[in-house]
């Protein structure tokens, strides 16, 4: 490690400022712990990323910022109409148990930090973690950082280092956890575009996913009078088409001229509010996620795809379960990690299972348009469908052989 005059002591060093980090930082300093969290940028930006949540993502940020705050950062989802370019569609209506989300992205992780901030933890932004060697889970030794700032490169001690650094982390790779990139990597493409047909913020609207041929594009109302336009394909189809078109603002307009029109959709008319993001490679995957000085949360903890719409949730519910878990431990009980690792892989395998089982799904443009078909006909079963996507039923539900007899049977 780079050597610098000074240490910095703290509990529990938190790297990484989005959903994931601040809300474990939210969690950790509320329960009295001494937490530093670090943040690479200097303020949250706009980046291609999730907005589309499940209803307990409403629950959760209620929990972390108050039913008031949480509501001006999210508008209510009623619906998502599933299409495929062949006319095949199905709407997917929420659970009674409320709607889902739109998230207010850039708002939503200022507000978290800004709680985080206020909760007691130490918010360090524009804070680059470089280097992490870590501690043992036994707290006996502890783990070393190297953080760049902007007045300097600062060395920190922690007991515990959180990895909430997303689908790259270097907190993974430091603790040497990190698998076998996937053969296809895919790419996300991301904006936001001004709405004139947008109701008022407080009022459920419908969102929009629509299958072409090996991507897919979500459109996603959000508050403030905007949509969320987000694409996912592969590396070597966002290759081919920059080829073409140059630049990935040219690459999204020509995807939305590639899905049909809708009465009324007047956004596609209103200018880019921000500017189109693109993030590659979105998945990543890990052996563990909690070991000797370090635990995961998040993205870091594994990804697979947005189709699922469940990372905004894993993240928020991720961090509910390894802030306990972790206080835990530092109250003396030596398995919490390691219960917390066993707990949330066992939840994420049967849920990523459905992701590979719908990524499969996905490159067979007729199977899809044939599962979405058989989903619009037969009510049941398209709500429990919905139901295991909005993670208001278990992930087991639609394993069921039953459920998939009930879905594929002609
Ligand atoms: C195109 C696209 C569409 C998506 N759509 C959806 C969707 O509809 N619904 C959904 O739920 N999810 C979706 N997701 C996934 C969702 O965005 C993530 O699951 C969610 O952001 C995870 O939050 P996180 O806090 O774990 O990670 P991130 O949001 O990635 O935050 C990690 C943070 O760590 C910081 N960081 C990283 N390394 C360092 C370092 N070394 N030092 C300091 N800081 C560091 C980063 O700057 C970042 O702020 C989508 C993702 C993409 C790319």
């Amino acid at each position: 490690m780079v050597s610098t005059r000074h240490w910095n002591e703290v509990e529990i060093a938190v790297v990484g400022g989005g959903p994931a980090g601040a809300a474990m930082a939210i969690r950790l300093a509320a329960a009295g712990r001494e937490v530093a969290l670090f943040e690479r940028w200097h303020r949250p930006r706009w980046r291609a990323s999730g907005v589309y949540s499940s209803p307990s993502t409403r629950t959760e940020l209620s929990e972390l910022l108050g039913d008031g705050a949480a509501g001006s950062l999210v508008r209510p989802i009623s619906e998502l109409l599933v299409e495929s370019l062949s006319g095949a569609s199905v709407v997917l209506v929420h659970g009674t148990d409320g709607p889902a989300v739109g998230v207010d992205r850039v708002r939503l992780e200022a507000a978290l930090l800004a709680r985080a901030r206020q909760a007691g933890a130490q918010v360090h932004e524009g804070a680059v973690v470089r280097e992490v060697v870590l501690g043992s889970e036994a707290g006996a030794a502890d783990a070393q950082l190297l953080v760049s700032t902007p007045s300097g490169q600062e060395r920190w001690r922690s007991r515990l280092v959180v990895g909430a650094d997303g689908p790259r982390s270097l907190v993974a790779r430091s603790a040497g956890v990190t698998r076998r990139p996937l053969p296809v990597v895919r790419a996300g493409l991301s904006v936001h575009r001004l709405d004139p047909a947008a109701l008022p913020d407080h009022l459920p609207m419908t969102a929009r996913l629509v299958f072409g041929a090996g991507w897919y594009v979500g459109v996603t109302p959000v508050p403030r009078g905007r949509v969320n336009v987000g694409a996912v394909l592969s590396r070597a189809e966002l290759q081919r088409r920059l080829a073409g078109k140059g630049a990935p603002t040219a690459v999204m307009n020509r995807l939305l001229d590639e899905i049909p029109r809708r009465r009324g959709e007047l956004w596609r008319n209103e200018p880019i509010v921000d500017q189109v993001t693109v993030t590659m490679p979105l998945a990543h995957r890990v052996a563990r996620i909690a070991g000797p000085g370090f635990v995961l949360v998040g993205d870091a903890c594994g990804y697979i795809d947005p189709v699922s719409g469940e990372g905004i949730g894993r993240a928020l519910q991720g961090a509910e379960l390894a802030a306990t878990a972790i206080d835990r431990w530092r109250n003396g009980d030596r398995s919490a990690l390691s219960r917390y690792d066993q707990r949330l892989r066992a939840r994420y395998r049967r849920k990523d299972l459905i992701s590979w089982i719908l990524q499969g799904f996905m490159g067979q443009p007729a199977m899809l348009d044939y599962a979405i078909r058989r989903l619009d006909r037969r009510p049941s079963v398209r709500r429990v469908f919905g139901m295991v996507m909005s993670d208001l039923a278990p992930p087991e539900r639609a394993l069921d052989p039953r459920f998939l007899a009930a879905l594929l049977a002609p």
